[in-house]
């Protein structure tokens, strides 16, 4: 399975910012290396340049010195034969020839070190080869000198000394030449160098620039890559599959696509089994298991959650269904068969990415309510569906502020005496002449958290009409009012409700709280706090429709209400022949009594359902067999004329 998990714990903004600053300082070190390779090239070159020059100088400056004392000495010699043949001058000249040796020695010797090993070498051995035969030859012609062998001497001046100093002289005139080109080629190379180092710096540079510029657009690239990317499975996100739409509408190309909106069920389940972590594996393998299904030209994106986007080739809908049925993920080294639901839409000509993605999302609403199909197309009657809840929602609020709503309140009756203990408020709308039973409404405004304005809507009506009886001189009955479940999220729920009871000067006693009973209670805590609140302040609690839902009958023990109501479809087909529903409202009853709560049937439709609730000792009951929902002033009445004496 092909894997390419980003992971990135900070956001991918910070990733961006991470990669641009490394290539900005992965520029800054090659530019850096650059001038450092300039820098080298060029000291090294005129370094060797300079050194040359130097010790060619100092050389020059050597040879020049033997040249010029060579001279001098053999002006000397050449003055003491033709005119100064003394003693006095003789001893000169020999005092000179030492010293002529002596710095000719010096000289030499330095001359020497510095060309050893050079190609100059040959020249330091001719010169110092010259000036040995010079200064053998020096003493030969002062000899004749001496001997006052004018001629000879100055035969053998001419024909040696000069010769030798010729000698050394022509072997300077070499060297200097040699030199000189040496020089000339060293400069020229260094010349070459200097520019060949500026070449390879400039193109260092170009190149430093092109990558500089090569790396901003790669780095802009690949960051638009990862903005572009969910970093957890490394989907497209939303905004970009949203654009990707976008232009495939733009190009006609959107209509040859169904768009497909994917959840697991349940996905909550395994962040809070198995920790987060496991949720991010279980995400991954699915994105893997959807990217294992997709083909070129078609896209999937995460929005975010378990929520997943995807745009398939239309004729390919039935095999990406079967490919999504079989999805086995492997979750701490255990193998689950993982839940998906999908929507599908089929997308039309002229479709905008908009109206794909409302088709899916209803489509997929569908699939999750479904029990008996995970994988629901989209049909245009979920729309109307939709349409009319929107509508309703709206025409709600509004009919709230218009007071369309209005309080029926059905008796509750005991059952040993006949007569009326209490009743239970119950909506009814008022709409356009037709009055609409809560069950067309309450859902609708559950589901959109407006619940609440019409629930203490219908309680202060309900503690105003107490109120007015109590002023009438009426005495009332306990109303118990609905409250949506919803309301236990609220964690100042209990405060309203005795704050209006406040208000309106009432007697908690008539006060009784319905709620329903529910799997649904992730927070018993919260429910267990109210309860005993309402309990402290000497409003009733009840539980409403038990029987329906899922709560234990440890939670009836660990919840102080004070009134279990049984649910209609318990009592409803108590006739039918081994009904095990008698035998158990029995029990149940009998369990309610020992826990000291009170018990009241809902839905009693029949004489005999009343015969049945006697034997089993339940002696309360609301039902239309005594009454319907009553508008407010015929429960008025009934509140004067308490007794059924009918019944
Ligand atoms: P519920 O609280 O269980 O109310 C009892 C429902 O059973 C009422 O339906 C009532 O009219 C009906 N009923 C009573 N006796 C009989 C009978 O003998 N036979 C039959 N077939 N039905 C009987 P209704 O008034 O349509 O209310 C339906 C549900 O709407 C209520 O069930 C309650 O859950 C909810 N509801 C009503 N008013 C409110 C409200 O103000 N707030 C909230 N949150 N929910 C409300
Ligand atoms: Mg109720
Ligand atoms: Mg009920």
């Amino acid at each position: 399975m092909n894997r390419k998990i980003i992971r990135s714990d900070g956001s991918i903004r910070q990733h961006r910012i991470r990669l641009i600053v490394s290539m900005i300082c992965i520029t800054m070190l090659l530019s850096i290396a650059a001038m450092l390779f300039l820098a080298i090239n060029q000291s090294a070159a005129s370094s060797e340049y300079s050194r040359m020059i130097e010790t060619d100088l100092r050389n020059r400056d050597d040879l020049t010195k033997i040249s010029k004392n060579l001279y001098n000495h053999e002006e000397m010699i050449f003055q003491y034969i033709i005119s100064d043949n003394t003693n006095w001058a003789r001893t000169r000249i020999k005092e000179q020839t030492a010293e002529l040796e002596e710095e000719l020695q010096e000289t030499l010797t330095e001359f020497g070190n510095n060309v050893t090993d050079t190609e100059y070498e040959q020249y330091y051995l001719l010169i110092d080869l010259g000036t040995k035969e010079y200064l053998e030859s020096v003493d030969r012609v002062i000899e004749f000198a001496d001997a006052e062998d004018i001629a000879s001497a100055n035969f053998y001046m001419n024909s040696c000394l000069n010769k030798y100093i010729f000698k050394i002289n022509s072997t300077i005139t070499e060297y200097e030449k040699l030199m000189n080109a040496d020089v000339e080629a060293t400069r020229t190379n260094m010349l070459h160098k200097t520019a060949r180092a500026s070449q390879t710096t400039a193109a260092g540079i170009t190149l430093v620039v092109l990558f500089s510029a090569l790396s901003m657009f790669t780095c802009g690239k690949v960051s638009r890559n990862l903005l572009n990317k969910d970093s957890l499975t490394c989907a497209d996100n939303f905004e970009y599959f949203q654009k990707l739409c976008g232009s495939l509408a733009k190009s006609g190309h959107f209509s040859d696509y169904t768009c497909v909106f994917c959840n697991i069920r349940d996905f909550r389940f395994y962040n809070s089994k198995y920790g987060y972590k496991a949720g991010d594996q279980v995400l991954t393998e699915f994105a893997d298991h959807i990217r294992d299904f997709l083909v070129k030209g078609e896209h999937f994106a995460r929005d975010g959650g378990d929520s997943f986007l995807l745009l398939i080739s239309s004729d390919r809908e039935d095999q990406f269904i079967s490919h999504m049925k079989d999805i086995k993920i492997d979750i701490l080294e255990r193998s689950d068969q993982l839940q998906v639901y999908c929507g599908l839409y089929r997308i039309q000509e002229n479709d905008v990415p908009g109206d794909a993605f409302a088709a899916c999302t209803l489509a997929l609403s569908s699939a999750r309510k479904s029990t008996s199909d995970s994988f629901i197309r989209y049909d245009p009657e979920m729309f109307t569906e939709i349409d009319s809840r929107m509508d309703t929602l709206y025409l709600c609020n509004q009919g709230l502020k218009n007071g369309e709503f209005l309080v029926y309140y059905q008796p509750k009756v005991n059952i040993e005496n006949n007569t009326l203990c209490g009743c239970e408020a119950l909506v009814r709308w008022m709409h356009d002449g037709e009055l609409i039973p809560p069950g067309k409404f309450i859902s609708i405004l559950e589901e959109n958290g407006n619940i609440s304005a019409l629930d203490f809507y219908v309680f202060r009506r309900v503690c105003s009409d107490i109120a007015e009886w109590n002023r009438k001189g009426i005495t009332p009955v306990r109303v118990s009012s609905n409250f949506s479940k919803v309301h236990l999220k609220d964690p100042d729920f209990a405060d309203k409700i005795i704050e209006i009871i406040d208000e309106y000067g009432i007697d908690p006693k008539y006060v009784e709280v319905e709620l329903t009973e529910s799997s649904a209670y992730d927070d018993f805590a919260s429910l267990a706090e109210f309860v005993n609140v309402m309990k402290s302040k000497g409003i009733f609690t009840s539980m409403d429709d038990f029987g329906t839902g899922y709560s234990s009958l440890s939670m009836l023990r660990d919840l102080d209400v004070d009134v279990i109501k049984i649910d209609k479809s318990f009592i409803d087909d108590l006739d039918r022949e081994n009904n095990p529903n008698k035998k158990m409202i029995g029990t149940i009853v009998r369990m309610i009594h020992d826990l000291e709560r009170e018990v009241i049937c809902e839905g009693i439709e029949t004489k005999e359902q009343v015969e049945f609730l006697k034997q089993i000792h339940c002696f309360a009951a609301q039902g239309y067999l005594y009454d319907t929902p009553l508008p407010h002033d015929e429960f008025e009445k009934r509140l004067n004329d308490p007794v059924y004496s009918n019944k």
